[in-house]
């Protein structure tokens, strides 16, 4: 069993982008510049967040943090969202989701201009992305496609089993695993809440991609051998012997599967800062990709 290990290769991608930066720099282009902006005090969303200015630093890219009051409005949020569309010193932004139940991820969504849309969430993006024409293809599916192009897994052909159909994993994932491209190719399954014999289809999956939210739901009975796991969950679990009160879990019983499977990723270490790369991609192709 190999792991596939999000946090190297993450690290591996920033290298390279920072040698890029840098050669760009030089010759006297500005860096990339990415804003973020979070409303509102999630514990998870601040850790992320801060977790993608860091990454910025590192690479040498300039990074802009606006932290929204909890209380903050549809209407201020839209009018934040217009400022960074109109501002030409900012290449690319984000809205950390969730947002607070008063406000409409839909329209916020739908306000940020495409071209600095490096989460891929617009439906432009999205739209792109399903006809196979260059896009902002969205950040988690993004890190997943690239993990398994740099350990060289084969998916042409494979079977492979999105488990989740959520906008910004679940789907996105299973179109790009079936696009006409490598990684691709592949013959995907897309199952969600409504799935029945849901351990049956697990059970014919080459590749299971796991991102269903549910805190170790996947046991190594539902695990064909030798198959490819990708585990996108995050969960925070207390847990009081840790110095940070919680330790984190996948969707995946991480230590059953591992022994079943050819690949896995971890959590964490591997979905999740791969997503982080894959961020800082599109940021570097808000920037420069025209140029
Ligand atoms: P979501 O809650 O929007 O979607 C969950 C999906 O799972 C739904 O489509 C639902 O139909 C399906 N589902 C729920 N119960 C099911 C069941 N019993 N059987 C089959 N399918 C079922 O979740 P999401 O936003 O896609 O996130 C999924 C997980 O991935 C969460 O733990 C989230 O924190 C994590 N996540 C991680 C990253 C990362 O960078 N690593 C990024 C995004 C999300």
């Amino acid at each position: 069993m190999t792991i596939l290990d999000g946090k190297k290769t993450s690290l591996d991608i920033q290298k390279e982008l920072e040698v890029k930066v840098k050669e760009l720099t030089k010759s006297g282009a500005n860096p990339p510049h990415l804003a973020a902006v979070l409303v509102g005090d999630n514990g998870a969303s601040r850790t992320y967040v801060n977790a993608k200015v860091k990454a910025c630093q590192r690479v040498g890219f300039k990074s802009s943090l606006y932290q929204l009051n909890i209380n903050t409005t549809q209407k201020e949020l839209l009018s934040l969202v217009h400022k960074l569309n109109n501002d030409d010193s900012v290449d690319g932004f984000i809205v950390q989701l969730p947002l607070p139940k008063h406000i409409d991820k839909n329209q916020i969504t739908l306000a940020i201009n495409p071209a600095k849309d490096v989460d891929g969430f617009h439906p432009e993006n999205v739209g792109k992305m399903s006809l196979g024409l260059p896009s902002f293809l969205p950040a988690t599916p993004n890190g997943i496609m690239e993990i398994i192009r740099r350990y060289n897994i084969e998916t042409e052909g494979k079977n492979v089993v999105v488990i989740g159909r959520s906008n910004i994993v679940g789907t996105p994932v299973s179109i790009l695993m079936s696009r006409k491209s490598n990684p691709g190719n592949a013959t995907v399954t897309l199952a969600h809440s409504r799935t029945k014999n849901l351990k049956d289809i697990c059970l014919n999956a080459d590749i299971l991609i796991v991102a269903i939210g549910i805190p170790e739901f996947i046991s190594s009975d539902m695990v064909k051998s030798n198959a490819v796991v990708i585990d996108v969950g995050i969960h925070r679990i207390e847990d009081s012997s840790k110095k940070s009160g919680f330790k984190l879990l996948g969707d995946v019983k991480f230590d059953e599967v591992s022994k079943k499977c050819s690949f896995i990723t971890p959590v964490p270490g591997g979905v999740g800062p791969m997503t982080i790369a894959s961020l800082l991609m599109n940021t570097y192709l808000a920037s420069y990709g025209n140029k």
